[in-house]
């Protein structure tokens, strides 16, 4: 075990909290021994094992994990409960933090992080590690979904092809096929699975047509065993395309390779697709997710509080509020735990109701308020002490795409605007870079609970 390799000396050096007589060497391996108790042995070894020591000060311990991948596994789902460890041994700290520090020669590590597995050297394989069945709550809404992905993935040979899934933004579909592409893989790790975005797809596609690597790109997908297109709907114009994506979408079906698409609405309403996709998408089993029940959400809630570790910081009663009050979907859901969370964190607040129903009325509000786009790009450039022209421009320095991405998040989360219609509103960018931004600023939320703060101030200020 490498840690304690990269350590320092405590910070501050003025005894107090750290006169133990103890090293920080013994305190941390108290702690990992505290884990290793509390979370079992496979846990322990699948998730925290290779979590090192970066630095140990008065008030704030630093890890380090070996993968960006690793760190936002978890941050969120174990932070809570490595800092309650640490204030065992050193009660003054208040903040418990992860660094990414690769453990391995710097390609290693790279190709580590990206957590693909390369399929013939030009598609990866998509798929992303967070989102697996056992972490997918089944209830009533997705219940059906659910079977009918399991199903796809456990089966020998194709049950249904393709396999439609559709319904609303944030309830599950990306989820599914993720946890399609994750079972049917570790069942049969010699069979090739990609999942591709709609927009990816294209670009490839598109790619392909200007290097005159089409026939290589076709044979390329075509050789897969599992193929998953998610966000259909946005496949959209590009007759080319369109057409390619019909041929392989044939070619594979008939080749009996599994084929499973989301999207979000009945094939019919797809009105940016050609005909002939509409139908086909009609040819095998549609399974639709349905809005949430209460039922649903407060076993989600549930589910998340426990791997963050937060369990016996928040009351079943704090659960069940939520689940009443935010009946949206569950991607708001969680927003508004993680924000509950990350809060109480940061200023010690006791995590009961009436905590709750301050955050909330916050995350509330918002929903109601007539909040423009122009409203948050302005607020969001004057915080970031950057202009609005700049974020609407090309420019991609750092500087400037944190402001933009932390814009958009809120567009996306305080407005009824959809991906596209916000994409415009900054410099005509695609919905695609939308969605990443919302992903992006969602995880490191997760991560840093001092960055969720800055986001939900801005928040309450848009908002208020
Ligand atoms: P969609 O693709 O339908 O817009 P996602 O699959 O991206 O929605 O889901 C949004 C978020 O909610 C993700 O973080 C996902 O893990 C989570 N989520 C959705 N449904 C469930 C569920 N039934 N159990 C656990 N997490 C869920
Ligand atoms: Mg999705």
């Amino acid at each position: 075990m490498s840690h304690g390799r990269r350590q320092r000396p405590p910070g501050g050096g003025t005894g107090g909290a750290m006169s133990g007589g103890d090293t920080i060497d013994e305190r941390w391996r108290r702690v990992r021994a505290r884990c290793r108790d509390t979370l079992g042995n496979r846990t322990f070894e699948r998730w925290i094992e290779s979590i090192s020591l970066e630095s140990a000060g008065e008030s704030r311990v630093t890890m380090a994990a070996p993968t960006r991948f690793l760190r936002d596994w978890v941050a969120p789902r174990y932070g809570d409960r490595l800092r309650a460890f640490w204030r065992a041994e050193i009660p003054t700290v208040q903040t418990v933090d992860f660094v990414v520090r690769p453990a391995l020669p710097a390609d290693a590590a790279a190709a580590a992080d990206a957590g693909t597995v390369s399929v013939d050297g030009e598609f990866d394989d998509g798929l992303d590690r967070v989102y697996d069945f056992e972490n997918f709550v089944v209830g009533k809404p997705n219940e059906f979904a659910h079977a009918a992905a399991r199903s796809i993935a456990e089966a020998e040979a194709p049950p249904y092809n393709p396999l439609y899934i559709y319904g609303d933004v944030g309830l599950g579909k990306t989820h599914l096929l993720q946890a399609i592409g994750l079972r049917y893989r570790a069942l049969r790790p010699d069979r090739r699975v990609v999942y591709l975005s709609a927009e990816k797809f294209m670009n490839e596609f598109v790619r392909a047509l200007r290097l005159e690597h089409i026939m290589a790109f076709k044979e390329r997908l075509r050789s897969v065993d599992l193929l998953m297109i998610d966000d259909v709907q946005f496949i959209g114009g590009k007759h080319a395309t369109q057409e390619e994506f019909f041929h392989t979408f044939n070619a594979m079906v008939d080749r009996g390779r599994q084929v499973a698409v989301a999207g979000n609405s009945v094939p019919a309403d797809l009105e940016r697709l050609t005909e002939p996709i509409r139908s086909r998408l009609n040819w095998g089993l549609i399974a639709q997710v349905h809005e949430t029940n209460y039922e649903l959400r407060v076993g989600i809630l549930q589910d998340r509080v426990e791997r963050m570790g937060a369990a016996s910081r928040v009351p079943d009663k704090v659960v069940e509020f939520l689940a009443r009050k935010i009946a949206t979907n569950v991607r708001e859901l969680e927003g508004a735990l993680t924000t509950l969370v990350a809060r109480a964190t940061l200023t010690g607040a006791r995590i009961d109701l009436e905590f709750c129903q301050d955050v909330l009325r916050d995350i509330l509000r918002a929903h109601t308020g007539d909040v423009t786009v122009e409203g948050i790009q302005k607020r969001v450039a004057e915080h970031f002490g950057v202009r609005v022209s700049d974020m609407c421009s090309a420019r991609r320095q750092k500087v400037i795409v944190r402001p933009r991405h932390v814009a958009m998040y809120l567009a996306k989360e305080l407005t009824p605007r959809s991906y596209p219609e916000i994409g415009r509103k900054f410099g005509n960018r695609d919905h695609t870079t939308v969605m990443n931004a919302v992903r992006r600023i969602d995880k490191e939320r997760r991560v840093d609970p001092a960055f969720a703060e800055e986001v939900d101030m801005l928040r309450r200020v848009i908002a208020g």
